[in-house]
């Protein structure tokens, strides 16, 4: 049995065979082939699959996006079933005697070029679809790891470093825990990890080893311990604690439906954190009295090349305050940058994007983005109490531009004639220093406020929270973040505002104290928290 420790960033035990994640292939290579007959069968079997996960993809959309939008996905299917498609291909690994992912993607250029398109009419305006079902196709043939998600039994992942953007894919039905070599505690994969409530342990460094790949490992979340083909005591052990916390998670299932409130009688709100659409379910299971913190890029995040339609975003905003009914969702308006890079999302290379281009400023440069985006919230206000709010502002001319946009928004859905809520709640994050020093001309300005104390600990300390080497240097506990948290608190206040935390600090149970003496309103944590969180606040004289 091998030992590893790292950095615990999501509770829980995993025990599985370790599989490790691949980044999807930039550059195939050329391999010629003996046998023939053998490739074209590969090809055949990669484009049955293919045609069987659009299916798959279809029916879900339908379902989610609606028909209109889900029509791609039959286009796709038919130029895989297209007698053309197949004949040109076989034909090329026939005469070429290469692979099939290399003539797969060679043929994709073929059928984009402007003299295959006069021939056959399929490529005409379906270039992305060519080029799309290629990708597909190669990455079924290369079994990559978002094929492995397809099919395989449920594994536990390793990798490298996994980037936000790749986390937030990640099939919780397939992946029972992750470990990387680097990364950090307070990163955005961090934060998803404790959203979703994956098991991960990170930073294990090259101790990891590649040629751990099909061995029994398991996670001990709550250690930041890692176990290698672990001996028969360990693995003993490991089940009896995953029954425990089975056990303990049942025991606080009791508290559903319990008032937050001290044993002296003061009450504070818990609201919930998510990014995607299967969050929501979640939040409904948790027993929180709503969504406090809605990080709305990461619905970017996980849509490939394409930015998410107003109509798609719609959805999952609608969804999201059907859900919730009379409590509150409080949409967060994308935040682009840092470590939340999107595929989708045109961002130039930054030399420090903590501190370039990020939040309401990329919004605020792409109006087309984010009035689509305004559109697609003020669309679903119609359906529930959603409330909008902008991230990392420091400026309160920010804050103007930003309602400015709104009152654009508002404006083109009149004209369409369509439906929204025209006194939708507009609040802010404060999450720099120069939020919390104007927080009191803020408050004058906007319904409510929540504390990010995410970037708020990293920007007063100067402490990057995706640099590992700087990870000890990350304390949100340092007096001078206390300092703020109150000065904000009594600023909202002054003005009758609403003020809550969102950042991790909020579910940090050695704090509930505190923050329920300065009186702040609502704690929004990851669903998996909520339950913990009400069962320290009730403990609390
Ligand atoms: C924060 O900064 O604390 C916050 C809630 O926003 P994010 O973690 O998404 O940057
Ligand atoms: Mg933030």
């Amino acid at each position: 049995m091998i030992t590893l420790t790292g950095k615990k960033i999501s509770q829980g035990i995993a025990i599985g065979k370790l599989s490790f994640y691949r980044r999807d292939i930039k550059e195939i290579k050329k391999i010629y082939v003996k046998d023939i007959e053998k490739e074209i069968q590969r090809f055949h079997r990669a484009r049955e699959k293919a045609i069987s996960e659009l299916e798959v993809l279809y029916d879900v959309s339908v379902r989610e996006v609606g028909e209109a939008n889900a029509t791609i996905f039959e286009t796709q299917q038919e130029i895989l079933k297209d007698k053309d498609y197949i004949d040109v291909i076989c034909s090329m690994i026939l005469e070429e005697k290469l692979n099939a992912e290399y003539i797969v993607q060679q043929a994709a250029e073929k059928f984009v070029s402007k003299e295959y398109q006069q021939q056959k009419p399929y490529g005409q305006g379906h270039e992305a679809d060519v080029r799309d079902v290629a990708l597909r196709m190669i990455r079924i043939l290369s079994r990559s790891w978002k094929d492995r998600m397809f099919v395989d039994e449920p594994f536990v992942m390793g990798a490298r470093e996994l980037y936000p953007s790749e986390a937030v894919q990640l099939d919780t039905t397939k992946i029972l825990g992750f470990v990387t070599k680097y990364g950090t505690i307070n990163s955005h994969t961090a934060i998803i990890a404790r959203t979703k409530g994956i098991p991960s342990v990170i930073g294990l460094g090259e101790a990891l080893k590649d040629e751990y790949e099909g061995k029994t490992i398991i996670i001990d979340g709550y250690e930041g311990k890692v176990y290698i083909e672990p001996d028969y005591t360990t693995l003993t052990k490991m089940r009896q604690r995953q029954d425990a916390n089975l056990t303990r998670a049942k025991n606080l299932e009791r508290l559903k439906g319990k008032e937050n409130i001290t044993q002296s009688g003061q009450k504070i709100d818990i609201f919930a954190n998510v990014g995607t659409r299967e969050d929501i379910e979640n939040v409904l299971r948790s027993d929180a009295g709503g969504i406090g913190l809605f990080r709305s890029e990461f619905l970017y995040m996980e849509n490939g090349n394409k930015i998410p339609t107003e109509e798609q975003l719609f959805q999952v905003y609608k969804l999201a305050a059907e859900s919730m009914g009379v409590n509150r969702v409080v949409i967060r308006t994308a935040d682009f940058g840092g470590d939340k890079l999107a595929a989708c999302i045109d961002m130039e290379q930054q030399d420090n994007p903590v501190l370039g281009m990020r939040g309401i400023r990329v919004m605020l440069e792409k109006e087309e983005l984010f009035l689509s985006q305004l559109r697609a919230i003020l669309r679903a206000s119609a359906f529930g109490n959603i409330s909008i709010m902008f991230p990392m502002i420091t400026s309160l001319e920010e804050v103007e531009n930003a309602k400015a946009m709104v009152a654009k928004a508002k404006q083109s859905l009149k004209n369409d004639k369509i439906a929204f809520s025209d006194n939708i709640p507009i609040g802010v994050m404060i999450e720099t220093p120069a939020a919390v020093m104007i927080s009191g001309e803020l408050a004058r300005e906007v319904d409510f406020f929540s504390i990010g104390t995410n970037d708020l600990t990293q920007l007063t300390l100067g402490v990057d929270r995706k640099n590992g080497k700087v990870d000890k240097y990350f304390n949100p506990h340092h007096p001078a973040l206390l300092k703020m948290i109150r000065i904000v608190a009594n600023n909202v206040h002054l003005e009758g505002k609403h003020i809550s935390i969102c950042g991790d600090l909020a579910a940090d149970l050695s704090m509930t104290e505190f923050f329920i003496q300065i009186g702040i309103d609502e704690l929004s944590v990851a669903p998996s928290q909520v339950l913990a969180l009400r069962k320290k606040i009730r403990e609390i004289q």
